[in-house]
């Protein structure tokens, strides 16, 4: 029998981890901006920064903004959008106002378009994608490897 011991309450524990850097965050109720990270399309999960430098080669001009960002959320989120227009086309940063679009609107931190995503597009390359080619590419014989090494060990 499970016995409830000490505070009882709705709060539930959450950890992100950056896919790129590995850093990870963790909290009562976190969620992906209280790690200043942002997930995309394909679940990979990172922090802004990678996120930032990646879309700034990408993000140059209002429309490729505008290309980025969903006419439904535009007409909902009408005023903080025109803010972020705003700000752009007085200071640029193109790709800070998209992430600021992409952390406002629902659900908006865990679809950050793939084609931005410096995983998706293989600008960086994961360690467990790296092995699953390198395994692969080179018809490694992954038993016999682990034998190897668990004979080596003991
Ligand atoms: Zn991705």
């Amino acid at each position: 029998m499970k016995i409830r011991t000490g505070f009882v309450s709705n709060s539930s524990s959450s950890s992100f981890t950056c896919c790129i850097s590995g850093e990870d965050y963790s909290g009562w109720d976190a969620c992906l901006c209280d790690a200043d990270m942002i997930e995309c399309r394909n679940g990979h999960t990172m922090l802004t920064k990678y996120a930032k430098e990646f879309a700034k080669e990408k993000i140059k001009t209002k429309e490729d903004f505008l290309k980025y960002t969903d006419e439904r959320d535009n007409d909902y989120y009408k005023d903080e959008i025109e803010d972020m227009i705003e700000d752009g086309e007085k200071w640029g940063g193109w790709h800070l106002q998209l992430l600021s679009y992409y952390q406002l609107v629902d659900d908006g931190e865990y679809d950050w378009p793939t084609d931005l995503c410096p995983v998706c597009q293989r600008t960086h390359i994961l360690e467990n994608d790296f092995l699953a080619y390198v395994i692969k590419k080179y018809d490694i014989d992954v038993d016999a490897i682990e034998k190897e090494m668990r004979d080596e060990i003991s």
